[in-house]
């Protein structure tokens, strides 16, 4: 029910439960973070409150500085770890807020493939098909808007890919989200509460958007895939 994503100067993972926790107001049943730690996709996923999480985080650390994060408020699947969020499917890590309402679709064609799905979500579908359009030679940047281009219904999005670690794909249609704008770090969030206490330039994305996102740049194409300029603003929002 909550998107955060850093691409950033210091460690991801303190800074992405952080974030979480001003999300928690949205309500969630599970949590979890992907970072990439030297260059490697890894994640950290528990049920139930963020605190779970950040005990998991204690023994096991996520190295890294850029990650993903998310809290689940479960539409599709039990609130479980396998279901719970940053979900991955080889090279690709995604967190997801809304329901994708064409995924049994999408879902069926991956199967006739012989591809095999872990989880009872609609959003490890996301994964598998970015994926699917990885191993066809797309670029992580390709896989990932072919891959949004097919879905249907209501989402917020953040990509995050193995080996890629100056890279973010943000999406939206139906559900908020907002890039941050930081001094060499960018950050993605579900609203700008998040992300209060690393930045307070946002912009925020309208329907369609899909945003590549490096530290440095943030490319914003709308709905029709034309390059868009969505205004930064300064927002007061106590840290
Ligand atoms: N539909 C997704 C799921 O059930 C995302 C739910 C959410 O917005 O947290 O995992």
């Amino acid at each position: 029910c909550g998107i955060v994503g850093v691409l950033g100067d210091h460690e991801a993972a303190p800074l992405l439960v952080e974030a979480l926790k001003r999300l928690e107001y949205r309500g969630y049943d599970s949590a979890g973070i992907a970072t990439l730690n030297d260059g490697a996709l890894d994640r950290r996923r528990a049920v139930g409150k963020l605190v779970n999480l950040s005990d998991l985080l204690v023994h096991e650390p996520l190295p890294g500085k850029a990650g993903i994060g998310h809290t689940r408020w479960a539409t599709h699947g039990a609130p479980t770890v396998d279901n719970a969020h940053p979900h991955r499917a080889g090279p690709v890590a995604v967190v997801h807020n809304g329901i994708i309402e064409n995924f049994r679709e999408i879902r069926a064609e991956l199967a006739a493939k012989g591809i095999d799905f872990s989880t009872e979500t609609d959003t490890e579908t996301v994964a598998l098909l970015a994926q699917c359009y990885m191993d066809q030679g797309l670029s992580p940047r390709d896989a990932a808007y072919e891959t949004v281009k097919r879905l249907e219904g209501a989402y917020a999005l953040c990509f995050l890919f193995d080996g890629e670690p100056d890279l973010l794909i943000a999406a939206r249609q139906g559900s908020p989200l907002a890039i941050g704008y930081g001094e060499g770090e960018m950050f993605v969030g579900s609203d700008a509460i998040a992300l209060a206490p690393m930045t307070d330039r946002i912009t925020y994305l309208e329907e369609g958007d899909f945003a590549v996102i490096s530290r440095t740049s943030a490319e914003i194409l709308d709905k029709a895939g034309s390059p868009a300029n969505r205004e930064i603003r300064t927002v007061a929002i106590d840290a």
